[in-house]
């Protein structure tokens, strides 16, 4: 089988509510898709969303280097080529994570296709939902009630409250969420980088006195400083995740040396695609480090990469792919890729095995039992793509 073609979108799909995190408040996904198709008649998609702050990417340079080694360098391989392939996009993307995951996971999609079997079929197969979480901004302690008991009441299980702007109103929020929504669901942070060492170590322990009962807290110092994270971890009572500061497995090699973190946020675009993040959670797990995958402001198609790697996985433990929750325009059909209903996150069931639409139309149980769709199982809605084009990074 050989690539025959090979093009990229960039898309601009825009977020109903603005979401406010300790360094910037975003207002819309802004990626871009690559497809390729082969001679065989597959057609693979994959998606980049580089994130400055994050990933250190710049979009742009990001498009116009992804645009020309995928038309003059993808075009011609052999999608099965896997090892030559993964030397290629590593060498020719290097520092381009969110572009080397479109490249990897619109691969993986091929070849799930011509094999028949879904990504989550190949990488693992290990459970079939995970609990969905959804992040909460950066607002008024009564903003942040309102919103937390709206998305219990949606049936969310899980929620991640995003703190690291002010310690003290941060641990004001937190113990008031709890006294006021009670202790039947589980609550992550996210501090994204906001806190000094000290900050951080007294946030913790002021939420454990107050009896908040967190899951985890994620990134509370600056991404650069492992030994202060380190310090964090050793000292505090509530378990922390590295998220910035766990980008690729070098760096996680890093985080493992210093016992800077008891569980890592494994996001496809920092690592540069579902290879990768399914090595670091199983380096995680050696490591004896549990993993979360997480997201950035993705549309369905990264989502349900996510997911995939998520649900094969047994080391990750944690799901935070909300990143396509809150856009106002949906580029995937919505009976095909990751689908929420009732608090979980799981695939889509692959259309036309009699499996599938037996359960579709007999049980509404949750999720339905059966084999997602093979590869990526997304199929893209032509015309919300176009609508959602981004024709000014295209000029
Ligand atoms: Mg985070």
């Amino acid at each position: 089988m050989r690539i025959t073609q090979a093009e990229v979108i960039p898309i601009r799909i825009p977020k109903k509510n603005p979401f406010r995190v300790a360094y910037a408040t975003r207002t819309a996904c802004l990626g871009m898709l690559l497809q390729v198709k082969t001679d065989d008649g597959y057609s693979g998609w994959g998606e980049a969303v580089p994130v400055r702050e994050v990933t250190g990417e710049d979009r742009a340079i990001v498009f116009g280097r992804l645009r020309t080694w995928a038309a003059q360098h993808l075009v011609g391989r052999d999608p099965f080529a896997v090892e030559e392939l993964r030397r290629a996009i590593a060498g020719n993307l290097a520092g381009m994570p969110s572009a080397q995951c479109a490249v990897d996971t619109a691969l993986w999609d091929v070849r799930g296709q011509a094999l028949g079997l879904s990504m989550w079929e190949l990488l693992g197969r290990e459970r079939t939902w995970h609990w969905a979480s959804a992040s909460i901004g950066i607002k008024s302690v009564d903003e942040t009630v309102a919103e937390a008991q709206a998305l219990l009441r949606k049936g969310f299980h899980d929620l991640k409250v995003k703190i690291g702007l002010d310690p003290d109103q941060d641990v004001a929020r937190v113990l008031a969420l709890r006294q006021r929504l009670g202790l039947d669901w589980r609550l992550y942070l996210d501090a994204n980088q906001g806190y000094t060492v000290d900050q951080a170590i007294q946030v913790t322990h002021r939420l454990a006195e107050g009896g908040a009962q967190v899951e985890l807290i994620e990134q509370p110092v600056p991404a650069g400083d492992l030994e202060g994270l380190a310090r964090v971890t050793c000292e505090s009572p509530i378990p922390i995740c590295a998220d910035e500061a766990v980008k690729d497995p070098a760096s996680l090699i890093s985080l493992i040396r210093l016992r800077a973190a008891h569980m890592i946020n494994v996001k496809l675009m920092k690592c540069g695609g579902p290879t990768v993040a399914a090595l670091m959670v199983h380096m995680a797990e050696a490591a004896g480090m549990r993993a979360m995958i997480g997201c950035m402001i993705e549309s369905r198609v990264g989502i349900t990469a996510g997911l995939h790697v998520a649900l094969a996985l047994d080391n990750v433990k944690y799901i935070d792919l909300d990143g396509a929750f809150d856009l106002a325009d949906d580029i995937v059909s919505p009976d095909s890729g990751a689908q929420y209903r009732d608090g979980k996150q799981f695939l889509a069931l692959g259309q036309g095995t009699s499996q599938g639409r037996m359960n579709a139309s007999i049980s509404s149980s949750v999720p339905p039992a059966g084999a997602p769709a093979p590869g990526l199982g997304v199929r893209m809605d032509l015309a919300a793509v176009r609508r959602n084009t981004d024709h000014e990074l295209q000029l």
